[in-house]
């Protein structure tokens, strides 16, 4: 099996296909410290995409509570215990973060769904460790919504002591998910028909139905189960990241990249999307002023989902504070701390970046700051804070500003003649 460059990994792993990248990646930021479950994404995308007959129990988009939560049912936990029994206790990561794009979070030495699949016995057609979900899985995709971990770890007993940071007793979080446009994507290499195929253009992961024979490989070897079966058609289908809005082509903004509906319809304000630039050798190319080259290896509060699966995914999440370490850490993996205390005590630069989220649907490709005054001061985590009105200023693909945002919201107050009507 070739060999392929794993940076989240911080090493190389085997991949069946030799490496290939595009110039640009399709990528998001989700800052789950400020979803609410409002579930406004997952009905954008099943209004857009997945309203006809055969399509009942499919979700491109959901958010789950964590971590009774999940879509199918139980589908972290089963890929995790696939990969412990074919190397047990050896998950685990090694040597220290770099400080370099490569190996950002220190080296993972266990073995990735690639590599797993060699050891266990799945049939000499399976390249990918996973498993095909029941029907009973499919069913329910918001099950367990708002149950808390409670006292000792029980499911919805409550702690009767308050709550307060760094770590809540009684906790859930929702985490809201789509298919992450992998790097190395699982579906592409466990398709015997070359079905699913990468972007040259910006790494959107496509399936072509018209070369899909419903083999549901994909099904099986996704470890996030973000590929679905349609039993009308007989033939798989996955979120297509609503490429016709980013590729400019939707008649709203005029040739100008537009987020994908999941993103635009937040009403938590928590995602964001982009193209980041791609190096040669797969690894994120610098580019200091595009926000979500920011987030990730600049201010490095963004984090991969479950890294340690191996497909490089795109996907990544600003941790929740109030959760347990040791949960979070084996989801996003050792930048979790990092991460959190960046996050918490933000730099004035990361402060301004997040007002960034939502206040356009357009793909931002580079920001600039302008320093506004100084409009607090006091100690936050026993560390001494500031805070300054900063202007953000977002620029679109043709270096176009696309809109301009403070850090100190402004306030709007209704005149008394209009003070009762919406
Ligand atoms: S998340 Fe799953 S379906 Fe999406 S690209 Fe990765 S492996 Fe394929
Ligand atoms: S990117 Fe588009 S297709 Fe994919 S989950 Fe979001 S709305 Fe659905
Ligand atoms: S729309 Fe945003 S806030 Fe609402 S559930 Fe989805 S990700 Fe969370």
């Amino acid at each position: 099996m070739p060999t392929v460059k794993n940076w989240q990994l911080g090493r190389e792993m085997s991949y069946p296909y030799d490496a290939r990248y595009p110039s640009r990646q399709f990528a998001f930021v989700f800052n789950i410290n400020r979803c609410i479950a409002c579930q406004s994404c997952t009905m954008a995308c099943k209004s857009t995409w997945t309203f006809s007959k055969g399509q009942e129990h499919m979700w491109w988009a959901n958010v789950e509570t964590k971590p009774y939560g999940g879509y199918p049912k139980w589908w972290d936990v089963r890929i995790l215990e696939q990969l412990e029994e074919a190397n047990p206790g050896g998950q685990v990561w090694t040597s220290k973060a770099g400080a370099g794009r490569f190996g950002p979070y220190g080296r993972f030495d266990g073995q990735t769904i690639f590599e797993a699949a060699s050891r266990t016995l799945s049939p000499d057609s399976a390249r990918v460790l996973g498993y095909l979900p029941s029907d009973e899985e499919w069913n329910a995709p918001n099950i367990y919504e708002d149950n808390p971990v409670g006292k000792r770890g029980v499911r919805n007993r409550l702690d009767e002591t308050g709550e307060t940071l760094p770590v809540h007793n009684t906790w859930f979080f929702y985490l809201a998910r789509i298919c992450n446009h992998c790097s190395y994507p699982a579906c592409l290499a466990a398709c015997p028909r070359k079905a699913i195929y990468k972007r040259p253009e910006d790494g959107i992961v496509l399936l072509d139905q018209a070369e899909c024979r419903g083999y549901r490989k994909c099904v099986e070897a996704c470890p996030y189960k973000k590929s679905m079966y349609r039993g009308n058609t007989r033939t798989s289908e996955k979120c297509v990241a609503c490429y016709p809005r980013v590729e400019g082509t939707d008649p709203e903004t005029a040739g100008e990249p537009m987020e994908t509906v999941c993103m635009a319809a937040c009403i938590g304000q928590i995602r964001m999307q982009g193209l980041v630039k791609v190096a040669e050798d797969g690894t994120w190319a610098e580019d200091r002023q595009h926000p979500l080259y920011f987030l990730v290896h600049v201010a490095k509060v963004a984090l991969p989902l479950y890294p340690q699966f191996g497909t490089q995914p795109n996907g990544y999440y600003i941790p929740p504070r109030w959760v347990p370490r040791p949960y979070l850490r084996q989801m996003f993996g050792p930048g979790v701390d990092a991460a959190i205390d960046n996050y918490a005590s933000p730099s004035r630069e990361l402060l301004a970046v997040l007002q960034l989220f939502r206040r356009s649907n357009r793909i931002i490709y580079r920001y600039a700051i302008e320093e506004g005054p100084k409009i607090f001061e006091g100690s936050l985590h026993g560390r001494n804070i500031e805070i300054f009105n900063d202007t953000v200023i977002a620029f679109g693909q043709d270096g176009r500003e696309l809109f301009r945002t403070t850090v100190e919201e402004p306030v709007h107050v209704r005149s008394a003649a209009h003070a009762n009507s919406i």
